[in-house]
């Protein structure tokens, strides 16, 4: 991913995707590319705008507040994603700025999530983070457990279409992503979020629809 210009690089993801696709025999439409603008100034992401990029993804409520409502004056049809980890007290400012919610990953959340739906009027789509790896430092629902909060997402009408997850680092990912789509797949859920710079080809070819690339698109983060 050495292309210079923001809409070069931009270009190579979007060709590396639809290769990946094609292999897979899917097509490319199917998977939607979140760019993930995390840490970048404004100046940093209005380049990727102009060349008509509209999905983006940050980590952090207060830091996508402070950045998107004025750029959203200038490109009204952005959909936003939140990638990172929602604390319950900030899930009213995430539901009324976030159109998709891809780190829903407990119990508390969950009914956090739907007051502010009920408050805010605003219903994003929600994806369940799992803990692919079971590993005790990261966020994500154990799988073992990811039935019964699927079964309370759905008693307290939040909008759940699918699974989320980040593969243990420095071993191959494929696996987790098979067994993420096997996941989904038991549980009828379309959406399929995984594959970041170093693995998104591979998260492609086993069923992503969602990839979030950040450093492949704006370079290393300071
Ligand atoms: C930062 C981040 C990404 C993007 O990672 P890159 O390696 O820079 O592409 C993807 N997903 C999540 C959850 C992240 O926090």
């Amino acid at each position: 991913m050495s292309g210079s210009s923001p809409a070069e690089r931009l270009s190579e993801v979007r060709d590396a995707i639809g290769k990946a696709a094609r292999l897979a025999k899917r097509s490319p439409e199917e998977v939607t590319l979140i760019a993930v603008s995390k840490t970048h100034p404004a100046e940093a992401i209005i380049p990727q705008l102009e060349a008509g990029h509209r999905h983006f993804g940050e980590n952090r409520v207060q830091e996508a507040e402070a950045k998107w409502p004025a750029l959203r004056e200038r490109y009204r049809d952005v959909t936003l994603h939140l990638i990172g980890r929602l604390q319950s007290n900030k899930a009213e400012e995430a539901v009324a700025l976030f159109d998709c919610i891809h780190s829903v990953d407990r119990a508390s959340l969950v009914n956090a999530l739907a007051r502010a739906t009920e408050k805010t009027g605003r219903s994003p789509d929600c994806l369940i983070q799992v803990n692919i790896g079971e590993e005790p430092q990261k966020g994500g629902c154990p799988v073992a457990e990811l039935p019964a909060l699927l079964e309370l997402g759905r008693d307290v009408g939040l909008a759940v279409t699918g699974l989320m997850c980040i593969p243990p680092a420095d071993v191959e990912a494929a696996p987790f992503f098979a067994l993420l789509a096997k996941l989904a797949r038991r549980h009828s859920l379309p959406a399929l979020s995984m594959g970041m710079s170093a693995d998104f080809e591979t998260a492609v070819t086993i069923g992503a629809t969602h990839v979030r690339v950040g450093t492949a698109l704006f370079g290393e983060r300071g």
